[in-house]
This record gives structure tokens, sequence and C-alpha cells, in this order.
């Protein structure tokens, strides 16, 4: 196993305390030469508009959709989830979207820096709840075949609208989440995708 951190911006340092935790080390990827012998790849929290656009001046598009096309593990959080949807709501024009799971996330559904929140979260496989960080999250708005939701989340859209809208979702070599595990001082999602996403 040799886990690599996608470092073009946002909080990857954390993503990587939160594997040093569990003892396990990780690499930054910051160029496509960083990407030789990965078999785990984390898409950090950010700004997903950004990061699309220093995936493609890096050069990095390519080798991590060649990565993904050889089912090569992924895990995204915030951001990631973004990165790594089938389909962007309110996204710019020409943002990247690799397609890894398919879902489709609206970018900043849960409302603007403000509306951001934490809440206590249940998820498949863990036996106390996991606490989750939301800050400017996407809202996953459509989950298709072959996708596992492990999590959800219910929120108060507004009038009339509280709604459980999935916060975990994976498929058999994707791992998402909405918001961010990273910087909460519990990696059991990062041990569960060294453990569970075997390659
Ligand atoms: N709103 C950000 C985006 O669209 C994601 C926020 C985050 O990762 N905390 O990329």
């Amino acid at each position: 196993m040799n886990v690599g951190v996608l470092a073009l911006q946002g909080d990857f340092r954390e993503h990587q305390e939160a594997f040093a935790r569990i003892d396990v080390s990780s690499k930054l990827v910051r160029l496509p030469k960083d990407m030789v012998g990965i078999t785990h790849l984390v898409f950090p929290g950010g700004e997903s508009t950004a990061i699309s656009m220093l995936l493609e001046s890096s050069g990095l598009f390519g080798a991590i959709g060649e990565f993904l096309a050889n089912q090569g593990a992924c895990f995204g959080t915030c951001a990631g989830m973004i990165l790594l949807s089938k389909e962007i709501h309110d996204g710019r024009a020409d943002q990247i979207a690799f397609g890894g799971i398919d879902i489709s996330v609206r970018r900043n559904g849960f409302g603007r820096q403000v509306d951001s929140f934490e809440a206590d979260l249940q998820v498949k496989g863990l036996d106390t709840p996991m606490r989750g960080a939301f800050i400017r999250a996407p809202v996953v708005t459509r989950v298709g075949a072959g996708v596992e939701v492990l999590a959800s989340v219910t929120y108060d859209f507004g009038p009339n609208r509280i709604e459980s809208v999935p916060a975990v979702c994976r498929n058999a070599n994707v791992l998402v989440s909405s918001f961010h595990p990273e910087v909460t001082n519990d990696s059991r999602l990062h041990k569960l995708f060294v453990d569970d996403f075997r390659v």
C-alpha cells in the first residue's frame, strides 16, 4: 500500500496528520511523477474550482484519470468529493469531474460559509457516531446504481424542507464524504479507506 495525498490546494496536511494518527505514512502528490507507485489517493477539502485548474496546469489530470481507470483507490472529502463525482451542479463550466463515483453534487448546497455546521453522523460499520464538520459543503443530489450510502445527514434547508441527504458514499474503489473527517481528530474513515479499499 502506498498512500498519496493530492497537494495542489486545500487541507492536505490535515489528511497526512489523520493518517499519521493511525500509523500510515503518506506522500504529497503535486506532479504526475509523484503518482508512480501510488495505490491509494486522497482528494482533500479546499476549493474544487482552484484544484480543478491546478489539475490541468500540473498535468495531473491525465495521470489521475488513468489511475481511476485502473480502479485505483480514491478518497475525497468535500471539494475532493466534488472532483470525484460524475456531475457537478453550480460549478464552473470548465470544472473537472473525474466521474469516479456515480453521484451528482451541488456545490455549496447547504448554503454559504455562515451556514457551515457540525453534526453527529451514524456511519455504517462504525460503532459510535462520527462528528462531521460541513464547511461550505456539497449536497449529494443523486446516487447512482452501484453506490452505497454509508451515512446521511438531516438538514433544515428552509421553509418546510428538512431533508436527509447522503454524507458518505462508496463504490468498489471510491470513498467520498461531504464533510471533513480530517479536521476532527477521528481517523476512522481514513482507516476504513486503507483497510477496505485494497486494490
Ligand atoms: N465549496 C467548496 C468547493 O466548491 C468546497 C468546500 C470545502 O472543501 N470545504 O470546492
